[in-house]
């Protein structure tokens, strides 16, 4: 059987290299994407072309059924053993009084109840109280939860200290049945997020606050994903990762 990792909005960004570095470590690569096909099926034949396994599967993980229907897909390829809680959006900068209803329903729902959402599928795949044989989630938080961003997306910081909640209580949860909870929470790093923002400035100043001098890369917020998931980090439940370069 193959041993399975589900990464989220693994089309592009931190989730594409998470993919990337995944399927060199031996694991079989489930790409979920929402939009961006071709980017996901791009990836998947980027894997294979090295020898590993990958399918796409599209689902909008703020959607209960299409999350549900993901799962059961996943249940015929294999035994899943980890999920990276990856997809996540943010929007325009602006200061939080402007901020439209709509915006934090599409921010919470994806960032917060999409992630709960993928996690309660996971658990009744991996929970040895469930018949499973244990695994690993991982959140992908942010380092806004530290500064709350004003100004900029304090919505999108309060989803991310949500999941931080979320990761902290359900690590305690489900420790004793194989499952351990973790996050990592990421400065700066170089992917299309930020023009989402309207602001790709104050990425592109960046450095100059980052005491490590540079913004981070993908490869390197994967790397530590898969480190948590990793045996190497089997004494680590509801910890929480800054990769912000010092900041
Ligand atoms: P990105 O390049 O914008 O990629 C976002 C990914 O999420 C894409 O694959 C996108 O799919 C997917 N996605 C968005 N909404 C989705 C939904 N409803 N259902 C399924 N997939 C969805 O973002 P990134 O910078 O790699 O960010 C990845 C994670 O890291 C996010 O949770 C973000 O909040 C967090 N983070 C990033 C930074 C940073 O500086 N980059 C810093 C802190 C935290 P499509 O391609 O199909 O649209």
């Amino acid at each position: 059987m193959h041993k399975l990792i589900l990464i989220t909005g693994a089309s592009r960004g931190i989730g594409a290299a998470t993919a990337l570095l995944a399927a060199s470590q031996g694991y079989s690569v489930i790409v979920n994407y929402k939009s961006q096909k071709d980017k996901a099926i791009h990836l998947t034949e980027q894997i294979r072309n090295c020898g590993g396994n990958a399918w796409t599967i599209q689902a909008d993980i703020s959607c209960p059924e299409q999350v549900i229907h993901m799962f059961n897909e996943i249940d015929s390829l294999g035994i899943l053993k980890a999920l990276v809680n990856n997809a996540g959006v943010v929007d325009l900068q602006t200061s939080f009084v402007d901020v439209k209803p709509e915006r934090l329903q599409r921010i919470f729902n994806t960032n917060v109840i999409g992630a709960m959402l993928c996690a309660q599928q996971a658990i009744r795949r991996m929970s040895t109280r469930h018949g499973g044989t244990g695994g690993s989630i991982i959140n992908v938080s942010s380092s806004s939860v530290i500064t709350g961003s004003p100004n900029v997306y304090v919505d999108y910081a309060a989803s991310k200290g949500a999941l931080d909640v979320f990761t902290r209580g359900l690590a305690k949860e489900v420790a004793q049945e194989g499952i351990r909870v973790n996050a990592v929470r990421p400065g700066f790093i170089s992917t299309d997020i930020h023009a989402d923002t309207g602001n790709t400035e104050r990425f592109n100043n960046a450095d100059k606050i980052i005491p490590l001098g540079r913004c981070g890369n993908t490869e390197e917020i994967a790397e530590a994903i898969l480190w948590l998931i990793s045996e190497k980090a089997s004494y680590c439940a509801g910890s929480f990762l800054n990769l912000t370069g010092g900041l």
